[in-house]
């Protein structure tokens, strides 16, 4: 018998999970599905038909360009005339040719509890028994020593916006009588005329006052455990943004973007809804081939989607006008999905959590470059910060950095 979250079997390495189709539901309260390797053609005209909907919406919008609201329209008229000609060829699906996030993977199977290690691990995270080849196979695991986090923090409102609509929050959480957790947010509001701050502090007080309960109330056994909790409290939080902004004529399409870092033991459990960030960032490397830095979440926007089939590289995706459509976030309709995933974390690990304004400036290279750089990770929030700024601050720019050690 093999534990409920196993991904491999403990004899034989063998996956045991299929790949499933990851399922998401577009704004129009459809469904897009994405497997491994292909997008559905249908599903993928319910998103670019969702972003027309959203510039038409903005077109009525006072003090809205109206040349680049004209223009996004016709780019995406364009995009939706080549769906419907591929559908009309019979072609149900599009071949995913290039991912957006370079996806962590865990490709390395402990003999002795099953769970999924990086490909250069030499103990496994969970347990503590040897990976190494030929090691005795009876070795009893040891125990993973106790990490420490060094947290801090940045927000900023950017060069040309005059208010700022980002939240965060870090803070600890009491599980049982003698542990705790940690939990890292970062929000980016959106809804003009301050409902973009409120939406981003509401759904973020939300998360804590639900969290609160439910982490003292649950039996928390493994991943599936936690990212049911997390998405619980990301679902009301989801619903206190949609009742406020029902009740309020003048916050109406008020909503946020929500990622959600919670960190127990050596365990980070993720939840995620919209376009900002969570990168996992080590000297040492995180995936095969020893990339120093992956990116832990997909954006749920247009662009990501057209990155995932070719039609935009990640390097025109982060500058592209209509790089903020999301058909996915917090607050603007009365269901969302939640992305969740877990992972191990040891020492030398930065978790960095940042909303949009920091990535639209900053490419992820250059990025875990810096933190790389600074002994510091407060200075090192300020560093990004200044960085976004000084290449024009088109946003407001939020960097919450945990290190782990
Ligand atoms: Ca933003």
């Amino acid at each position: 018998m093999l534990a409920v979250s196993a991904r491999f079997c403990s004899r034989c390495g063998a996956r045991v999970v299929p790949e499933e189709p990851d399922e998401i539901l577009v704004s129009t309260g459809r469904r897009l599905r994405i497997s491994s390797d292909a997008l559905s053609v249908r599903e993928l005209m319910a998103v670019v038909e969702a972003g027309v909907y959203h510039w038409q919406q903005r077109l009525s919008d006072a003090g809205v360009d109206r040349e680049q609201a004209a223009a996004a329209i016709g780019e995406l008229s364009r995009i939706l005339q080549s769906l419907s000609a591929q559908l009309a060829q019979g072609r149900e699906t599009m071949r995913i040719t290039a991912r957006l996030p370079a996806q962590r993977e865990y490709t390395r199977a402990c003999p002795f509890c099953g769970r999924g290690n990086r490909a250069n691990a030499r103990f496994c995270i969970s347990c503590g028994a040897s990976l190494v080849e030929g090691a005795a196979a009876s070795q009893p695991p040891v125990r993973p020593p106790r990490l420490r986090l060094t947290i801090a923090a940045r927000t900023d409102v950017g060069r040309t916006r005059t208010n700022n609509e980002d939240s965060y929050f870090r803070g600890e959480f009491a599980i049982g009588a003698d542990a705790f957790a940690t939990l890292l947010i970062v929000a980016d509001g959106m809804g003009g005329a301050q409902a973009g701050e409120v939406a981003s502090q509401l759904a973020i007080a939300t998360i804590k006052q639900e969290l609160t309960g439910l982490l003292a109330e649950r039996d928390l056994a493994d991943d599936a455990d936690w990212q049911a909790v997390l998405r619980e409290a990301m679902i009301a939080a989801n619903r206190a943004v949609f009742e406020h902004a029902r009740r309020n004529k003048n916050r109406q399409g008020m909503g946020t973007t929500l990622t959600m870092a919670l960190i127990h033991n050596d365990r980070l459990h993720l939840a995620h809804v919209g376009d900002s960030r969570a990168y996992l960032i080590n000297a040492q490397g995180v995936s095969e081939g020893g990339a120093v830095w992956s990116l832990l979440t997909s954006d749920h926007t247009l662009v990501a989607r057209l990155v995932d089939i070719g039609q935009l590289t990640p390097d025109q995706a982060r500058v592209h006008p209509q790089r903020n459509i999301l058909y996915r976030s917090l607050g603007t309709d009365p269901q969302t999905e939640v992305d969740t995933a877990s992972h191990p974390i040891e020492r030398g690990d930065h978790l960095l959590l940042c909303s949009d304004g920091l990535d639209t400036h900053v490419a992820d290279e250059e990025l875990a470059r810096i933190v790389l750089e600074y002994p510091q990770v407060d200075r090192t929030c300020q560093a990004l910060v200044d960085l976004a700024n000084e290449r024009g601050g088109r946003d407001n720019i939020t960097v919450l950095i945990a290190r782990v050690e």
